[in-house]
């Protein structure tokens, strides 16, 4: 009988990214501790959607039923025409995810997801470690320096410090901070009680659907929360925040003003709104390689591949590859493998990364056409023609969408981990053992 070795991981960031890689690993016996430099807990922001192909790996950690209890399942996914809301297309989501893909859609509040994974990985044993910045990494040992406290030293360190990463810049040894993307982002909550109760809006909220406008260079995206009691509320527009600032409070004249020539019903619902703020929307380039070659250390998240929200999968991307390396760290017989684990989590993490990244990317020029033949012909395509490879709807492309859903981050990893024992996993330096 093997000894189950125990390896020692530390994780920079308790996002959600973070969050999940931490449970994923703690999962399997080892022991994580989690530095974090807020001096409490919790997510900014408001709704996040949570699409099957993370939903499956909640599932997995027995973590779906308290997801989904403060979770609302969207109906339909609908894209309309920002002049007069005329629904362009339409794709089912319940109960096709569930039927199509074994996993639901979900729609849930940022501090409520963030909250249950705080729960379950500090139910595992992960020592989450507030009020500590990191602000350098020892590649070799590795270890980290956190500012005002001792060296952490661990078996492997794990960079989840989202897109402003030290950890990023410490791996590429210069600075790299986060580029304009030209976008800004309203993020709004409003009562859905306000809506239940306007003649023009309550059809909104009749059925949970999750509702886009596609306009000129700008679109909404709208969807019940909180069991229904609450109307999450994302306005993307041209960013026109001064240079310094990322996130200001926003003039509510000012936002009606821009969308004052859209859907009657989406102007009324901005006229609920009471306050909000404005976030500007970043990005960082694609990079050659996310780990050390030292084999100790490897970056996940919107550290390495920030994704725009355009297709909802950022947090998704960052939980599958928690999962990829809890799958991972679970083979993992002895801690001279964590080089070629490393080797295998990004080798197959990178690519789809890469994939989604370019797909959310290219949807910001799908839904902010202006009008003219172009939009027309999108728009007629989305109304007239079934899902073809490359249809505007990304969500109902027939190709695209089981590469987004159905994607299962462990059984992918344990693919790989077989591969590797084999001694076909290209990149791997032979540290396998043939007899396991
Ligand atoms: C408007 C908008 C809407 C979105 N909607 C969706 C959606 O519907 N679905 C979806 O899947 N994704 C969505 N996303 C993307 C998603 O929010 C991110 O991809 C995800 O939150 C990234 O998680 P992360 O853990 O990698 O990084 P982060 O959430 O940024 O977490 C990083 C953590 O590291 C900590 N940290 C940073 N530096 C240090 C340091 N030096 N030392 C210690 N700790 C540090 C931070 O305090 C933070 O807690 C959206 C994004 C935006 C902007």
């Amino acid at each position: 009988m093997l000894q189950q070795l125990q390896l020692r991981v530390g994780i920079v960031g308790a996002g959600l990214g973070g969050l999940a890689a931490a449970i994923g690993i703690a999962r399997v016996g080892h022991k994580v501790t989690v530095l974090e430099q807020a001096s409490a807990l919790g997510e900014v922001g408001a709704g996040i959607q949570i699409p099957p192909n993370s939903s499956r790996i909640l599932k997995r950690w027995d973590l779906l039923d308290k997801v989904e209890a403060v979770s609302v399942r969207p109906g339909d996914f609908i894209l309309r025409s920002y002049r007069d809301g005329k629904i362009l297309s339409r794709q089912n989501v319940f109960p096709y995810t569930e039927e199509q893909y074994g996993a639901p859609y979900l729609h849930v509040h940022r501090a409520d997801f963030h909250r249950i994974l705080t729960e379950e990985a500090i139910r595992l044993g992960v020592e989450i470690q507030l009020d500590s910045t990191v602000v350098g990494v020892d590649f070799q040992k590795p270890s980290v320096f956190v500012k005002g406290k001792p060296e952490f030293v661990a078996d492997v360190v794990i960079g989840a410090d989202g897109l402003k990463s030290v950890c990023r810049e410490l791996l590429l040894g210069r600075q790299d901070p986060p580029h304009l993307t030209g976008d800004l982002a309203y993020r709004i909550i409003v009562k859905a009680d306000d809506m239940r109760n306007h003649a023009e809006l309550k059809a909104l909220v009749e059925k949970p659907c999750i509702n886009y406008w596609m306009g000129p260079d700008s679109h909404a995206v709208c969807y019940l929360l909180q069991g229904g009691s609450l109307y999450n509320i994302v306005l993307i527009r041209p960013d026109n925040l001064p240079e310094t600032v990322n996130k200001a409070r926003a003039d509510l004249q000012e936002m009606r003003d821009f969308f004052k020539g859209w859907d009657p019903r989406l102007r009324a619902l901005l006229d609920l709104v009471q306050e909000t703020s404005k976030w500007r929307l970043q990005n960082s380039e694609e990079m050659l390689t996310w780990s050390h070659p030292n084999g100790r250390f490897v970056l996940l998240g919107d550290a390495c591949h920030a994704t725009l929200p355009y297709l909802a999968q950022g947090a998704a991307q960052a939980v599958e590859d928690g999962a990829v390396l809890g799958a991972l760290f679970e083979k993992v017989q002895e801690k001279s493998q964590l080089p070629d684990l490393l080797v295998i989590y990004e080798a197959i993490r990178k690519a789809r990364t890469t994939q989604v990244v370019k797909g959310s990317t290219s949807l910001r020029d799908i839904f902010h056409m202006h009008d003219g033949p172009q939009q027309q012909e999108r728009d007629r395509q989305l109304s007239e023609q079934e899902p073809f490879e490359g249809f505007p709807n990304r969500w109902a492309d027939p190709v695209f969408q089981p590469f987004l859903f159905g994607y299962d981050a462990y059984v992918e990893a344990y693919r790989a981990w077989r591969a590797y024992l084999n001694g076909r996993f290209p990149g791997t330096a032979g540290r396998f053992r043939t007899h396991l």
